[in-house]
């Protein structure tokens, strides 16, 4: 590093941001009673000096370099959004039905606390029947069956479905997954762009996907676009078309990119 005093450091720094010798004169030095004639020689002389320029020149590679890190961290986030997997984060997916897996197809429980609580409840309504029957000018049965653990326990929304079951027929029942969005992969979490708290649900928001594609394809070159100007009645009428080029060619862009 090239050492200069306080002042001409300053000089250079302001130089960086500004780009104009007599504007970065100005913010270091007193100018208040120099005329611009001698504000601008001054400022001549100093840019002169092959310190400063040598200074200058090293905090302008600094400068470039810091650019060409900031934009291939900027292509590598854009590809992470563009490669990752969707399903990472949310799926829509075929499970098991209750009847999948329960002994001799019945219906299975998850534990014994969910067997209980729907015996529970069925009592409860059952009792609530009776009452009613019992002002009730038309007497009618409880036709509800009790529950039983017939079909066991253990049912887990994850188990496979059983094509042969005679309850769902093999297509099991949708569900809905939404993952722990702490436990992402890279990639996966450049895609998250955070969760919605909506009146139907939880909404996860995922950057787009086809912006980042698009990013990198003009990043690399890959879509050249055609500009056409066809003439009508109405004037020039510019239609522009977007091309793949060899896709051999993008594939390598891309690979080098990746690394
Ligand atoms: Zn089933």
């Amino acid at each position: 590093m090239i050492k200069l005093s306080p002042k001409r450091e300053a000089f250079c720094q302001a130089m960086l941001k500004t780009n104009n010798q007599t504007e970065a004169y100005r913010k270091v030095y007193d100018c208040k009673n120099s005329k611009p004639k001698t504000v601008h020689e001054m400022a001549c002389g100093l840019m002169k000096d092959p310190k400063v320029s040598a200074r200058l020149a090293e905090l302008r590679g600094r400068v470039v370099e810091r650019a060409e890190i900031n934009a291939a961290e900027l292509v590598k986030q854009i590809a992470e959004i563009a490669t990752a997997d969707p399903n990472e984060l949310t799926q829509h997916r075929r499970v098991n039905c209750r009847y999948c897996n329960g002994i001799d197809h019945q219906y299975q429980w998850r534990h014994k606390g969910e067997f209980a609580k729907a015996v529970d409840d069925w009592e409860i309504a059952r009792d609530a029947h009776e009452d009613r029957m019992k002002k009730a000018t038309k007497k009618t049965e409880f036709k509800r069956p009790c529950p039983t653990d017939d079909g066991g326990y253990g049912y887990r929304a994850s188990a496979d479905l059983d094509p042969g079951c005679p309850v769902c027929e093999g297509e099991g029942v949708a569900d809905l997954f939404l993952a722990d969005t702490r436990k992402l992969s890279p990639a996966g979490k450049r895609l998250f762009a955070g969760v919605k708290q909506t009146k139907n649900g939880i909404e996860i928001m995922m950057h787009s996907q086809d912006a980042a594609r698009r990013m990198l394809g003009e990043n690399f070159g890959i879509f050249k676009t055609v500009v056409d100007n066809n003439m009508n009645h109405k004037g020039a009428v510019q239609t522009i078309a977007t091309e793949v080029k060899d896709p051999i060619e993008a594939a390598k862009l891309y690979q080098k990119m990746m690394g």
